[in-house]
């Protein structure tokens, strides 16, 4: 890393005070108060460095996708005061670790998953903060939970006592056009605010990447989840 460490963190800086100035002139544009949108710093891909140098700007909530990679992240910022949210696709083989080591997981799409992670979940850490992912693509996507089938997955997390059900999050098909953007982030907000009168503690609206985070917070979201804006293109691709 040499060299590159110091000019990488000046960036992340300068990336992250112009992401936190989006919000902030997004929100008021919306009728939106900047104060209830939770900043996730998306750091897969990203060196522990880039961790620590978006933590030292004052992010304490990261967001990573590939289990192996996050564990050594985790590892490394032992002493932070970190909430280490799991937002990728999601093998039943890799819930009990995510159980383990994450706060939060976004990615729940099925019944299974749910099931594990309450069972493996340590009775210490408290209850798992969970997501329910959903599909607003339909077929353009095959993450994510068909909103027909919600009520049943909501109503079997809400139940378990080793979770807290906290909301929704999904992915919108990619879309460069604000209005499209907006239209999918609408559907998702739909469907958070009709299932929270079965459950009223719901209180994520989990939408909103670096590419559609203006439509994201016109359609309400309360956590973006930001990779590339903070941290600016992933280069390599480490899975695991
Ligand atoms: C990578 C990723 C992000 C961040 O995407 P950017 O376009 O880099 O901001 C957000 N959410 C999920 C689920 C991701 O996998």
């Amino acid at each position: 890393m040499g060299y590159h460490s110091n000019m990488n963190k000046d960036l992340i800086q300068s990336n992250i005070t112009k992401v936190l100035e989006q919000v902030s002139t997004s929100a008021e544009k919306y009728g939106r108060s900047k104060e209830e949108i939770l900043l996730l710093a998306v750091s897969k891909t990203q060196p522990l460095e880039a961790v620590k140098a978006a933590y030292a700007c004052g992010l304490r909530d990261f967001g990573e996708n590939y289990l192996q990679e996050a564990l050594e992240k985790i590892e490394g910022s032992e002493g932070l005061d970190i909430r280490w949210h799991f937002i990728g696709p999601l093998q039943a083989n890799k819930t009990r670790q995510v159980a383990r080591h994450f706060d939060w997981v976004h990615s729940i799409d099925r019944s299974k998953l749910l099931l594990r992670l309450n069972e493996q979940r340590p009775l210490d850490r408290g209850p798992l903060q969970v997501c329910i992912q959903v599909n607003i693509s339909g077929e353009e996507s095959k993450a994510g939970i068909d909103p027909a089938e919600l009520p049943e997955l909501l109503a079997e997390a809400a139940a378990l006592p080793n979770l807290r059900l906290r909301g929704l999050m999904a992915i919108p098909a990619p879309a460069t056009d604000f209005g499209a953007q907006k239209n999918a982030c609408d559907a998702l907000a739909r469907l958070f605010h009709s299932h929270r009168e079965s459950y009223p503690a719901m209180d994520t609206l989990s939408i909103g990447m670096s590419a559609d985070m203006q439509a994201a917070i016109a359609a309400g979201s309360n956590l973006l989840r930001i990779g590339t804006a903070i941290f600016g293109p992933r280069t390599q691709l480490r899975r695991g």
